[in-house]
């Protein structure tokens, strides 16, 4: 048994984060239950994982052994009580929704057996807000995973005033296990570190383009330029989160906060992408058209030639 004991795992929701954090942990030798109620997500997350099988091969040098056992570690469920009944660890990545999230805790609390030990990966609420939901509050913390899992490897630990010790040391050990660096929160704070800065950053850079300051090539290649080395944008970023959990976001604290920005965002959003079923890089268009944007072509930070002049002209001139 490893130092945590968490080696059963069940991922509720097979979206962007769900995917990424149930293929990382099986790659590192964890057995993963991945529960969607809906079909196509988990259809989704199978091909997505055959992403990161080619990801993994290429960026981490996994062999075909590694990549096969991976698979072989991971099974999909549409139910519930076969995915959560018999393991030790719940990661729950279910949409930004306090409503989808609770109301999933309260179908999941009788199914559970006593030593399961549940985190959400929640990127802004307080695990306070779903803790009596769980009908384990002791057993329950958050561990906030970053997009790109493979290469972002931080995770945030964040607790309720009722989270155990024992809890938090193997959420910390489970997090050690598949490679995280782990941060931990050391108050309760909405967004936790990450996204109390990624948030704003990208409210405002998104604001720029739904107001027509600038181009979305154009926010990120100031980005880009200013913290040289970085490989996308905001709006790139964006497209990475996908545009589901950034309208969740949006909308929810536009409201909560009654910030017009965020409101701005999230109409936006839903005008410009959602509605066009557009989901950002995971459905292959956002901002940007992937595999290949425009973002990553080896001439997008440089001074443009001169008969680019009219057109930087046009875009100046106010009207
Ligand atoms: P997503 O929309 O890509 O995926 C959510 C998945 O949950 C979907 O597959 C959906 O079918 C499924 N789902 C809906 N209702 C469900 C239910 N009742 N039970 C189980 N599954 C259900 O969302 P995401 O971007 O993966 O975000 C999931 C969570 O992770 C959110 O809390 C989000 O804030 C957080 N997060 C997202 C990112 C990111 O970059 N996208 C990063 C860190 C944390």
């Amino acid at each position: 048994m490893s130092n945590s004991g968490l080696d059963r795992v069940a991922v509720l929701g097979a979206g962007v984060l769900g995917g990424q954090i149930a293929w990382h942990s099986a790659f590192r030798g964890k057995t993963v239950a991945v529960y969607d109620p809906f079909a196509d997500a988990l259809e989704g997350a199978r091909a997505a994982h055959e992403n990161c099988a080619d990801i993994y091969s290429d960026s981490l040098g996994a062999d075909r052994a590694a990549i096969e056992a991976t698979r072989d570690r991971l099974t999909f469920h549409t139910e519930i009580a076969p995915a959560v009944g018999d393991v030790d660890f719940i990661i729950e990545a279910v949409p930004e929704v306090p409503q989808i999230k609770t109301d999933l805790y309260q179908q999941m609390a009788p199914l559970l057996d006593d030593r399961t030990l549940i985190a959400t990966n929640s990127s802004t609420f307080l695990v306070r807000d779903f803790a009596d939901a769980t009908g384990r509050p002791s057993k329950y913390c958050a561990l906030h995973f970053a997009n790109t899992i493979w290469a972002l490897n931080v995770v945030e630990i964040m607790a309720h005033p009722g989270t155990e010790r024992t809890t938090l040391t193997a959420a910390t050990h489970f997090a050690l296990e598949i490679g995280m660096v782990p941060i931990p929160v050391r108050k309760e704070q909405h967004g936790y570190v990450l996204n109390s800065w990624l948030v704003p950053l990208l409210t405002s850079s998104l604001s720029l383009v739904a107001t027509g300051v600038a181009s979305a090539e154009d926010v990120d290649r100031t980005y880009m330029i200013v913290n040289r080395g970085t490989t996308t944008g905001p709006c790139g970023i964006a497209d990475m989160v996908g545009f589901k959990t950034v309208y969740d976001i949006a909308s929810h604290w536009g409201e909560v906060r009654n910030d017009d920005h965020m409101r701005t965002v999230a109409a936006f959003v839903k005008e410009q992408f959602l509605d066009k079923g557009l989901q950002g890089m995971m459905g292959g268009e956002g901002f940007y058209t992937y595999p290949d944007p425009a973002y990553q072509a080896a001439d997008f930070l440089d001074v443009p030639d001169v008969s680019k002049v009219s057109e930087i002209v046009n875009a100046a001139l106010l009207s």
